[in-house]
């Protein structure tokens, strides 16, 4: 069975809230070799849920749950786009709350983490694409763009997303 396809998650393995390992998913009953660790919001009490009861929207319906917290969603311009979000796309796991990134209307895709060399090295290599978001990080740890480049601040960690529509980095930043 072909590991399905998440427009705003394309690679939830590398991102490690799906791992290999076998599950008898509470959803579908089927015996998977994939299982689903991110973020669920739902009163349940679940585990081992499968990639595919995720991308149908099985588990959501099943359990009146949410893979994201629609209040930390930045605004997007349909609201299938969060409900494709919120209810058929796997999470990422952030330090503290997650924040899903917009750009062009809809959902950024989240494509990695990242320590502080690689927040370093990606507003370097696109400056101007990640102006805005590099300001905010300045702005919330109130430090100079100096220090930025010269310091390590190892207790923070960067979230990575691109925009499907105009290809644009964005990213936001939280700390331990
Ligand atoms: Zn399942
Ligand atoms: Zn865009």
């Amino acid at each position: 069975m072909n590991f399905p396809k998440f427009k705003y998650n394309a690679d939830p393995i590398k991102l490690k809230v799906i791992v290999q390992r076998k599950t008898c998913c509470p959803v579908c009953n089927k015996e998977r070799d994939y299982a689903y660790q991110g973020p669920f919001y739902t009163t349940a009490a679940v585990e081992g849920i499968c990639p595919w009861c995720i991308a149908d929207g099985s588990a959501a319906r099943k359990y009146d749950g949410d893979f994201q917290d629609i209040a930390s969603c930045e605004r997007v311009d349909s609201p299938g786009f969060l409900d494709e979000l919120i209810h058929r796309t796997p999470g990422f796991c952030g330090w503290q709350q997650e924040h899903w990134l917009s750009c062009c209307g809809d959902f950024c895709a989240i494509t990695d983490y990242m320590g502080w060399k690689q927040i370093q090295q990606l507003v370097e290599e696109f400056p101007e694409q990640t102006r805005a978001d590099f300001e905010q990080l300045l702005k919330d740890y109130r430090i100079s763009e100096h220090e930025f480049k010269t310091a390590s601040y190892d207790h923070i960690q960067g979230y990575l997303f691109k925009c499907m529509h105009c290809n644009n980095l964005r990213f936001y930043t939280d700390c331990d």
